[in-house]
């Protein structure tokens, strides 16, 4: 027998872990079991790939065994195993960079170096919040020996010859006070199916399952073994192998939607970082699509471990009616909320599935345009706060928008209004705030309709903010029409004797209006009517000045 200690990290990061996160005890289970998972991830690679390991018998499974009166839990997986030395790297000392990176950037402040460790990995230690000692019993592939590693957390480890019929790892803890809550079955098939349900491989739990005695009157205990997790992350599995009915179900699973989704976009990136992501659009825009307390619709996973499904963060909130999955290779499990705001992995995740996501809705566009009216019939308006507030895409989202015109009836695309311009017209003209009615029938379209250019109707209330700051559609500038100066594309009309002649009426006006109006001027954009009233070209619009007034400015 040995008797070691821990490597003085060890000790450090068991207080640490201890302490900052101890109002979530529950992850050491999804730690254990995605250690059991790494393992026959690397057994079923060595069986496939080296001669030596071909011949192993290889059938995988986790199994947990619950012990509820004793208060003892065994996670057992048949995967790569450990010997000795194994044993005293892993489980002694801190091998990870990544830890030992972490451990050096400590400051010794517990508030701040609790929130660091969202950074990193917490992986096997994470137990010892649960169990007051721990025995690893482990067979390594190919050996006959096998050990056993015991300890208590904090004076360091022994390890023993033991024996274990087949290679693999069993891990055996008995539960502290803290952990006692989870020597209950119940409790155990919640945190498995809520971290692990998409497991490669299958959970078993083994425990004492109460049956009624119809003929005793009394309920009987029963060991009984079940599989607890659904073992299949469908979106890991290549495209080609799922069929539609397969992508609708996981949606229906993942959205708590009854309807089949309008669409999905399943992607798999590979290189400089490994993720899969699985988008679906719902048929139907989400209920609280217009509150501000929305419920996130992408879940993530690293390594197919469910990590959180509340994060504000994995897509801009202009696409909060996206629904599905994200599941990275080169996070983290304990990846934190907070360190998830500035994390690099996450960020080009993010950038490349906006990009992904866009793009896909415009080759739908293209391609399936009845499809794609069902789609914008729904989300037109969130497109529309993504011209507001991803810049990077604007271009993109111009083409995705639809909007209504004097040209046409229903909705139209830019790109149609464009191939509508006149030879030598400049701009693309639009008018916003108010009602439909009230901007088709307002005097200052008189002399877009006299000239027979086309003019945007853009009657939703986001739209004149939105719009007001976006000035270009490719080359083409975008102008609203209440806006004071007139254009390129009106001004052959000018005619300067008249402001002449009309200069006395024009004074009155001033005067009688004063503070009320900045100017009156004479206009040449008036076919019908006598007069209209515009905003200045630098000014925000009147609503908008109202808006920015509600907000404080
Ligand atoms: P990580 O999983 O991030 O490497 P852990 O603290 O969870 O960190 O585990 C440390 C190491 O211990 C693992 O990298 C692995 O080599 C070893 N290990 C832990 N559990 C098992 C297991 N069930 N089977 C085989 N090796 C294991
Ligand atoms: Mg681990």
């Amino acid at each position: 027998m040995s008797k070691r200690e821990f490597q003085t990290e060890v000790s450090q990061l068991l207080q640490l872990i201890i302490h900052s996160l101890y109002s979530h005890p529950e992850i050491f289970l999804r730690e254990l079991i995605s250690n059991s998972s790494d393992a026959l991830d690397k057994l079923r690679h060595l069986t496939l790939t080296d001669d030596v390991y071909k011949a192993l018998p290889f059938d995988p499974r986790i199994d947990l065994e619950l012990d509820e009166e004793g208060k003892t839990l065994t996670i057992s997986d048949t995967g790569i195993g450990m010997n000795e030395e194994d044993l005293v790297s892993h489980l002694g000392t801190i091998a990870r960079s990544g830890t030992k990176n972490f451990l050096s950037q400590l400051s010794g402040d517990a508030k701040k170096d609790s929130n660091l460790i969202g950074q990193f990995g917490v992986g096997f230690y994470s137990a010892f919040m649960v169990a007051d000692k721990i025995e690893v019993v482990s067979r390594k592939a190919g050996e006959e020996l096998a050990w056993r590693w015991i300890s208590d957390g904090k004076t360091g480890f022994e390890i023993t010859p033991a024996e274990r019929l087949v290679a693999g790892t069993t891990v055996l803890l008995h539960f502290n006070e803290e952990g006692a809550q989870y020597a209950n079955s119940y409790r155990l098939q919640e945190v498995v199916k809520k971290y692990s349900n998409h497991i490669a491989f299958p959970i078993f739990l083994t425990y004492d399952k109460s049956e009624w005695n119809e003929e005793e009157k009394k309920s009987d205990k029963k060991r009984t073994t079940e599989q607890v997790n659904a073992a299949s992350a469908l979106w890991r599995r290549p495209k080609s192998e799922l069929k539609d009915e397969d992508y609708k179900e996981l949606y229906k699973s993942v959205s708590g939607d009854w309807e089949d989704p309008l669409f999905w976009f399943h992607t798999k990136a590979e290189g400089s970082l490994d993720y899969t992501t699985l988008f679906y659009i719902p048929a139907k825009a989400p209920l609280d699509l217009y509150q501000a307390e929305y419920k996130v619709g992408v879940k993530l996973y690293v390594k197919r471990v469910f990590i959180l499904d509340d994060s504000k963060d994995l897509l801009p909130q202009y696409l909060r009616f996206v629904r599905g999955i994200i599941d990275s290779e080169d996070l983290p499990l304990n990846v934190s909320r907070e360190i998830l705001q500035q994390n690099r992995v996450l960020t080009s995740i993010r950038t490349a599935s906006v990009k992904k996501i866009l793009s896909e809705l415009k080759n739908i566009a293209a391609n399936q345009p009845e499809k794609y009216e069902t789609f914008i019939a729904e989300y037109n308006r969130p497109l529309k706060e993504g011209l507001h507030n991803d810049y990077a895409n604007r271009e993109t989202l111009l083409d995705l928008i639809r909007v209504k015109s004097t040209k046409v009836e229903g909705l139209t695309s830019l790109a149609e209004v464009k191939s509508r311009m006149k030879e030598d017209q400049k701009s693309i003209y639009y008018i916003t705030s108010g009602a439909e009615s009230l901007l088709r029938t307002s005097p200052l379209l008189e002399i877009y309709k006299k000239k027979d250019l086309e003019v945007l109707i853009l009657d939703d209330d986001i739209d004149e903010i939105v719009f007001s700051g976006v000035d270009k559609y490719g080359e083409i500038d975008l102008k609203a029409v209440n806006k004071a100066s007139t254009s390129e594309d009106l001004k052959d009309e000018a005619e300067p004797d008249q402001a002449e002649a009309l200069k006395p009426l024009l004074d009155k006006l001033k005067a009688t209006l004063g503070d009320r109006v900045k100017d009156v001027r004479a206009s040449v954009r008036l076919a019908d009517s006598p007069s209209c009233i515009v905003s200045d070209e630098e000014e925000p619009s009147l609503k908008m000045q109202q808006m920015l007034r509600a907000m404080g400015q």
